[in-house]
């Protein structure tokens, strides 16, 4: 079984490690460098590599920073352009959408997300260790695509539109970041018609991620998905 690891979710930073018991593989590099090889100490001779989404700091801060520990990074050649501190080139291994790559114990298939951003793209990832297939997809309004035989997914559940409305008409946040979180964030309602789309019958288990701190409400966000997925959820 992939087992799943989160150091931190959400927009103030992003950090997941997933182990299938042969290999890890690091999701996003969201939090300082030091946080990241700490927090993961015990894994560290198993690392295969880091895959990043995109450029933003809450994915990206830490890339540059555990390139210069030895960590290999996966990323689009946009998303990589957005990086600029990284200054060990040899530590970039430019992903395409579309294509597939091996990494130890693992495949890897980059596919195309919806996000403010140079070449965003989420991953599907498959152990041959675990015999397990993960997708991966964050900070994306919506997904093109359509996946099958998925056992674990970690997906991004940003916002619900109520409590989001809540949050502008009791001043929380200003009205004129909502345009912006609808074209780049998944909400509560997207990921459901998400998760119905897919065929759910071989899902063990799904972790929401990326929650907003000021739009979101954890308790009902697992309880809606694993009404409507009929599968345990874990919140990050
Ligand atoms: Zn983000
Ligand atoms: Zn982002």
């Amino acid at each position: 079984m992939i087992d799943v690891k989160c150091l931190a979710s959400g927009s103030s930073g992003n950090s997941y490690a997933i182990d299938d018991g042969e290999s890890v593989l690091l999701l996003e590099a969201g939090i300082p460098a030091k946080k990241i090889l700490s927090g993961y100490l015990d894994l560290f001779p198993r690392v295969a590599g880091a895959l990043i989404t995109h450029e933003h700091q809450d994915h990206a801060k830490g890339a540059a920073g555990i390139a210069a520990k030895g960590i290999d990074l996966y990323a689009t050649a946009g998303t990589f352009e957005g990086i600029s501190d990284i200054d060990r080139p040899y530590r970039k291994h430019v992903v395409r959408i579309g294509e597939q790559f091996n990494l130890v114990s693992w495949t890897v298939l980059p596919f195309e997300t919806k996000h403010d951003c140079n070449e965003p793209c989420g991953y599907l990832i498959y152990s041959h260790a675990a015999r397990e297939r993960l997708l991966f997809a964050t900070d994306t309004f919506y997904i093109p695509n359509t996946f099958r035989a998925l056992n674990v997914i970690m997906v991004e559940c940003n916002y619900s539109l109520p409590i989001l409305n809540e949050s502008i008409a009791e001043g929380r946040i200003p009205e004129s970041l909502k345009p912006r979180l609808l074209r780049s964030h998944f909400g509560l309602e997207n990921v459901k018609d998400c998760l119905k789309a897919n065929d759910m019958s071989t899902v063990r288990r799904i972790y929401l991620i990326h929650l907003s701190g000021n739009n979101s409400n954890p308790e009902t966000f697992k309880k809606e998905i694993q009404r409507v997925a009929g599968k345990p959820v874990t919140v990050f």
